[in-house]
């Protein structure tokens, strides 16, 4: 595998090569947990669950340490908890609990570790302390601020200067801060909010030092790979970076920065902020995880992705094509005798053939990587209209093995089409099914037609295919 990644701060697309073949760390900024995620969060979790599936089967499952933080102390959370009169906990168990069920929904792997901010507490003090121990750092009316000037680097990674910053300073810069650019390490914290006691008086972090702190108790210092989206690129990530490198870490911070693009919700970035989301939790009630995951896959990570409805619909008729000859291959099997084993290196070339690992070798081009899966469909499909068993069962090997490898095609193709059907309705529709197909041979139109109108009363979709018919439920309305 030879992975080209760009990297945003040498700005170049560079062959990845990890520090230690056996221990290979990325780090992704994770949730702030006070509200369910909405869609533009996901699709970090998607990009990078791509990279940590793509680095798992080049370096093996064991090698691969995958760390995505869970920030459970924030102005925004306190304000949640005491609007509904509950404990923090109560609020942040709720939405972290939901956040990685809809994630899994979408077939993003758990990472390795899932730290949460208020299980770092010592080991962030302990890195606030050694950044004032060496000057980094200083402290003012109760808090623990870095000073910018002590990184002369600072700005690199946003390709800002230190000018610029001031001059994007907002007017009213606290007074005890030596350098408008300088941020907050420690604060005290607000009367609703949790404290923690430090040398530089009760308070709680700033937002920065916890995913620095995060990462050198999880992964250590410096990692492969840290990952997030464009917005956190400056100040986030350029702060992380300053602090953890003054911090004691001057052989660097992270070897290679990826910033996935916006998604984007009616000409706007979507943002909690802005109030124009569509949350998970909702999308997947009518719509089919997997198919969301692709949507997200569908464009380049670094470029903006526009969410829209017919974003969604091509998603899923994709995966409908790809499942329904997979459905297909099925039943010849069942029609006929079983496919043979599959030639791992007929099934190899195959792959190679087509442009599936390059692809993603190119900065993890997923858009023509999913592409490609459909030559291998159409190698499927030709396969079985001409009865060559050998070759469709070399091009299901070669179409799962892809697909799979990106987390797609890992469900059983009638679940697919009837995902969401309960055993007896399931049965009744097959049974309608196959007395459609009696009144189709008998000729009997009227009672087929009628047949058909008691399942879309049902509403069930009839898909009539080459190999025979087979059926979905509509999507709810
Ligand atoms: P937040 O909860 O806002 O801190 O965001 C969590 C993650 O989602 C971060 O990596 C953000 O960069 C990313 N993110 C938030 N909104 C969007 C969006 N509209 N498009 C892409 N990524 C986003
Ligand atoms: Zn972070």
């Amino acid at each position: 595998m030879t992975l080209n990644l760009y990297d945003t701060l040498t700005r170049t697309k560079r062959a990845f090569a990890p520090a230690d073949p056996k221990r290979v760390t990325m780090y992704v900024c994770g949730p702030t947990v006070y509200n369910y995620a909405h869609i533009g969060n996901a699709r970090p979790v998607v990009v990078f669950d791509v990279l940590f599936r793509l680095l798992r089967a080049a370096y093996g499952e064991d090698a691969v340490l995958y760390a995505s933080n869970v920030t459970d102390v924030d102005d925004r959370i306190a304000a949640k908890a005491h609007e509904e009169g509950v404990a923090i906990t109560v609020v942040t168990d709720r939405y972290l609990a939901a956040y990685n069920a809809d994630m899994a929904t979408l077939g993003a792997l758990r990472p390795t570790f899932q730290p949460k901010a208020t299980e770092t507490m010592a080991e962030i003090i302990d890195m606030i302390g050694r950044l004032v121990a060496k000057g980094a750092a200083y402290v003012a009316e109760g808090h623990a601020l870095f000073d910018t000037q002590a990184f002369p680097d600072y700005g690199k990674l946003s390709g800002r200067s230190l000018d610029d910053m001031i001059a994007g300073a907002r007017v009213e810069v606290a007074p005890y801060k030596r350098h408008p650019a300088d941020f907050v390490l420690w604060k005290p914290s607000k009367p609703d909010e949790p404290s923690w006691e430090s040398p530089w008086g009760p308070g709680r972090p700033g937002w920065h030092i916890e995913c620095s702190a995060m990462i050198e108790q999880t992964l250590g210092l410096p990692i492969d790979i840290h990952g997030g989206g464009n917005d956190l690129i400056f100040p986030h990530h350029e702060n992380e970076m300053a602090q953890g490198v003054c911090a004691g870490h001057d052989d660097g911070y992270s070897r290679w920065w990826l910033h996935n693009g916006f998604l984007n919700f009616g000409d706007e970035k979507m943002s909690k902020s802005l109030g124009n989301v569509v949350l998970v939790h909702d999308l997947i009630d009518q719509v089919p995880g997997e198919a969301l995951r692709w949507a997200l896959l569908v464009g380049h990570y670094r470029a903006p992705l526009e969410w829209t409805d017919d974003l969604v619909a091509q998603a899923r008729t994709s995966l409908d094509r790809l499942y329904g000859v997979l459905s297909d291959a099925r039943r010849a099997e069942t029609q006929g005798r079983r496919f043979p084993d599959a030639d791992p290196e007929a099934v190899e070339t195959l792959i190679d053939q087509s442009d599936f690992r390059s692809a993603l070798d190119d900065d993890l081009n997923t858009s023509k990587a999913l592409s490609e899966l459909f030559t291998l469909a159409n190698g499927l499909r030709a396969a079985l209209t001409a009865g060559k068993a050998q070759v469709a069962a070399d091009h299901r090997a070669a179409l799962l093995q892809c697909a799979n490898l990106l987390g797609f095609l890992g469900a059983d193709p009638d679940a697919w089409f009837q995902g969401g059907a309960d055993p007896d309705l399931k049965a009744r529709i097959d049974g309608l099914i196959e007395a459609r197909v009696a009144a189709r041979t008998a000729k009997d139109w009227s009672e087929a037609d009628r047949i058909r109108d008691e399942l879309t009363a049902l509403n069930v979709e009839v898909l009539d295919g080459p190999q025979g018919a087979t059926w979905r439920l509509k999507e709810p309305v």
